[in-house]
């Protein structure tokens, strides 16, 4: 008897694993395979997430820009996290990407944008590519978008996610944010979404006369500067305490 009950209890443990693999192995994040295994009810209700995301953590906390509202209640933000935490996806709070990252708060990301003033015919610059959500909320405002990411295993999912959502125009190069992207230069608008100690100098210098740049600046708690460009000189402004990711200086092997 005990024996037949300990070989049940083993048999039932292999039938967990093998489960437990073969789910481990679609936690690959593809997003068009997510999207083609979702059913259809499953769908619509990260779209009813997404609808009270927007109405109560956006609007309902001051975020008035109709192009930014739009933007967040058309970018899929379950699609680019692991599947493992698409079911906080659209929860109030940053979520792990990996490699020690985060992608920010919903609130944070709409904060963001709306402060940079973004017209549609804006080019934009984002330093900390993560995931490539934020990224896709630019692409669905400005005309194009560079962004840059220092680790390169997220700059590679960022750019498979982006190119499967259909992001023709957003590029994501590997490297420092710090020293910006100067090929494209100047920018309409920066967005910086890991902080640095002190607003980088190259930055400045490659963002447009009354060009905008938003950046979390400090070392382990932070003030949003909103910086603007103007003919004859630079304004800062700092706005809310908020926390990010340091900005990495030298890329490692991770
Ligand atoms: N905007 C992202 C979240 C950013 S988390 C999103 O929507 O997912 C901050 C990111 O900045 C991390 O991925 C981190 O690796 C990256 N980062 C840190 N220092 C950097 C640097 N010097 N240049 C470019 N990216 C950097």
């Amino acid at each position: 008897m005990y024996f037949n009950l300990a070989s049940i209890a083993l048999l039932s443990c292999c039938v967990l694993l093998m489960c437990m693999s073969s789910y481990g192995a679609e936690l690959s994040p593809n997003p068009a395979r997510i999207q083609s295994q979702s059913s259809n009810s499953t769908i619509e209700q990260f779209e009813q997430q997404r609808r009270q995301m927007v109405e109560y953590q956006l609007r309902g906390r001051g975020i008035k820009d109709e192009r930014v509202l739009a933007a967040m209640s058309q970018v899929p933000r379950h699609q680019f996290v692991d599947l493992s935490w698409r079911d906080w996806a659209y929860n109030d709070r940053p979520l792990p990407i990996g490699h020690d990252q985060t992608i920010s708060q919903p609130y944070i990301v709409a904060y963001m944008t709306e402060a940079a003033e973004i017209s549609p015919e804006d080019k934009v610059l984002e330093i900390g590519t993560g995931c490539g959500y934020q990224a896709a909320i630019l692409g669905e405002i400005a005309q194009e978008v560079y962004s840059i990411e220092i680790i390169p295993q997220l700059a590679e999912r960022a750019r498979r996610t982006l190119n499967q959502l259909g992001y023709e125009n957003i590029k994501v190069k590997t490297g420092d944010g710090y020293q910006g992207w100067i090929e494209n230069a100047p920018y309409d608008a920066i967005i910086v979404t890991a902080a640095p100690e002190h607003i980088p100098q190259p930055l400045i210098d490659q963002l447009a006369t009354n060009g905008k740049m938003v950046i979390p600046v400090g070392k382990w708690y932070q003030d949003m500067v909103v910086l603007t460009k103007t003919q004859d000189r630079i304004v800062k402004k700092k706005t809310i305490p908020v926390r990010f990711v340091p900005m990495r200086r030298k890329s490692r092997a991770w």
